[in-house]
C-alpha cells in the first residue's frame, strides 16, 4: 500500500494572479524542511500539496511532524493511496483503516468528490462503504454528529486518497512570501514569539543581538544563539547578527541623565537595527515589546523609541497578556531556553527611577548631549554574523 502525506493550503488557497508565487516558496520551504529525512516527490494541485516519499525507510510520522511546522499549510493528513476505482478504494480503507476501526466503536464516511467525472456521488460513497464498513468492523456504529474515526474519501485529480486524520497545520503564509525582517532579538521569553507570529505571516526572520561585555557573558550569547536555533523549526533559516554594544552604552552611562538611560538605549538598538537592516534588505524591525509590561514599554516611551525609526517597526505581542505569550513559547519550545538565568544588556546599567512619561524633547535634549554617531558606527563594523538553519 502506498502511503504520502497530504498538505492543505490555507490562506493560500485564497490568492488570485499571485497564487503560484506563493506555491512554490511553500514548495521551496517543505523541500528544505524534508531533505535530510530522503528523498520525496512533491507536487501541487487542488490547493493541496502531495509530498510522496521515495525512500523505503522514510517513517511518514516524523514527516507530518515536520510539516506540521511549516507556516503556509492549513491542514495535513497521511493518507493512502487508491485507484479511482470503488472496488480499490473500499479494499484499501478496510486494510489501511484496520488498526483504528477494528479498536473504534464509533465511525462516519466523509468523501470529497473534486473530480466530477467519478461515477459515484459523494453522498453515494459514503453510504456505500459506511455498509461495507459497517459489516466489515462489527464493533462500529455509525455516528454522524460525534464519530470516533471520520473516515475520509477525496476524490482527486490523478487517484483517491483515504485517511482518517485531519491534523491541524501551523496555518498562516509561507515563510519569504512576505519579504525580510530584522528581529530584535533578547534572550527573554517575548521576542522569539514575536519571531513565531511574523515568521507565521509569512515574513523571513533576521534576528540582530546586541551583547555587552564583560557585562554580559558568552553564556548570555550562546543563550541566545540556541534560540535561533530553535527558532528554524519554524522559522527555517536565520541569519544572526551580534553587535558589540559595551561602549555605546558605557557612553549613555557617563553622558545622559540617568532616568533616560533605558530609552536612549532603545533608540540607539533601534538605530543600529535599521542601518543593519537596509543593508540585509529587511524591510521593517520587530520586537517583543507589550504595552505597560516595564518602564520602555508604555505608549509614551514607545513614542520616543519610534521616534528614531525610519523603517516600521512590528510588535506582535502588543496587546499580548504575559500568561498568553508564555502559552505561545512552551508551544514554539522555547520557553525552557528563554528561562534559563542569563543577563541582557538591558539589565546593565538599569535607572532606579525610569521615566515611565518620557517627553521626546527631554530624551532628545539628553541623548543630544553626547555625539553617539562615532559609536554607533563603530558597533556597525564590528557586528558579527552567522548564520543558522533547520537541521531537523
Ligand atoms: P524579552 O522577553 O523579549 O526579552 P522583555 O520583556 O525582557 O522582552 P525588554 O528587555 O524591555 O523586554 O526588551 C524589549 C524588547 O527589546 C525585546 O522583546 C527585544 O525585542 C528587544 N531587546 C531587548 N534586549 C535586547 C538585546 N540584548 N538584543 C536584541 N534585542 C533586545
Ligand atoms: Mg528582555
Amino acid at each position: 500500500m502506498k502511503e504520502i502525506v497530504l498538505a492543505k493550503y490555507g490562506e493560500i488557497a485564497l490568492k488570485g494572479l499571485n497564487k503560484k508565487s506563493f506555491e512554490d516558496m511553500l514548495t521551496k520551504n517543505i523541500k528544505r524542511r524534508l531533505k535530510s529525512l530522503g528523498k520525496f516527490e512533491l507536487t501541487s494541485a487542488q490547493s493541496t500539496t502531495y509530498i510522496t516519499p521515495l525512500d523505503e525507510d522514510i517513517d511518514l510520522q516524523d514527516v507530518v511532524d515536520r510539516v506540521s511546522k511549516i507556516f503556509g499549510i492549513a491542514a495535513l493528513c497521511r493518507a493512502c493511496v487508491c485507484e479511482k476505482d470503488f472496488a480499490d478504494i473500499t479494499k484499501k480503507s478496510i486494510e489501511y483503516l484496520s488498526d483504528i476501526l477494528g479498536s473504534a466503536s464509533t465511525f462516519k464516511v466523509n468523501a470529497k468528490r473534486s473530480d466530477k467525472a467519478f461515477p459515484m456521488k459523494s453522498p453515494e460513497i459514503c453510504t456505500e462503504l459506511g455498509a461495507i464498513l459497517l459489516e466489515k468492523f462489527p464493533n462500529l456504529s455509525v455516528d454522524v454528529k460525534n464519530p470516533e474515526v471520520t473516515v475520509t474519501v477525496e476524490i482527486r485529480d490523478t487517484n483517491a486518497y483515504v485517511h482518517a486524520e485531519n491534523l491541524r497545520g501551523a496555518g498562516g503564509l509561507p515563510v519569504g512570501s512576505s519579504g525580510k525582517a530584522m528581529l530584535l532579538l533578547s534572550g527573554g521569553i517575548d521576542s522569539p514569539v514575536a519571531a513565531y507570529m511574523m515568521a507565521k505571516r509569512g515574513v523571513h526572520i533576521t534576528a540582530i543581538h546586541y551583547v555587552s561585555p564583560p557585562y554580559t557573558s558568552d553564556r548570555a550569547q550562546l543563550k541566545v544563539e540556541q534560540l535561533c536555533e530553535k527558532l528554524t523549526d519554524y522559522c527555517g533559516g536565520i541569519a544572526f547578527y551580534c553587535v558589540p554594544f559595551t561602549e555605546l552604552q558605557e557612553a549613555i552611562k557617563d553622558h545622559c541623565p540617568e532616568e533616560f538611560f533605558t530609552i536612549i538605549m532603545r533608540r540607539l538598538m533601534m538605530e543600529i537595527a535599521q542601518r543593519i537592516a537596509a543593508k540585509d534588505n529587511c524591510l521593517a524591525l520587530i520586537t517583543g515589546e507589550s504595552v505597560g509590561q516595564v518602564a520602555s514599554q508604555t505608549m509614551a516611551a514607545i513614542a520616543c523609541t519610534d521616534a528614531v525609526c525610519r523603517i516600521p517597526v512590528f510588535r506582535p505581542c502588543i496587546g499580548m497578556d504575559k500568561t498568553e505569550i508564555i502559552e505561545i513559547s512552551r508551544k514554539i519550545d522555547t520557553f525552557d531556553i528563554s528561562t534559563l538565568p542569563y543577563e541582557d544588556c538591558c539589565t546593565v546599567f538599569t535607572p532606579r527611577h525610569p521615566k515611565v512619561k518620557p517627553r521626546l524633547e527631554d530624551v532628545e535634549k539628553a541623548q543630544n548631549s553626547f555625539d553617539f554617531e562615532p559609536l554607533i558606527q563603530k558597533a556597525v563594523e564590528g557586528t558579527t554574523v552567522k548564520t543558522f538553519n533547520y537541521e531537523g
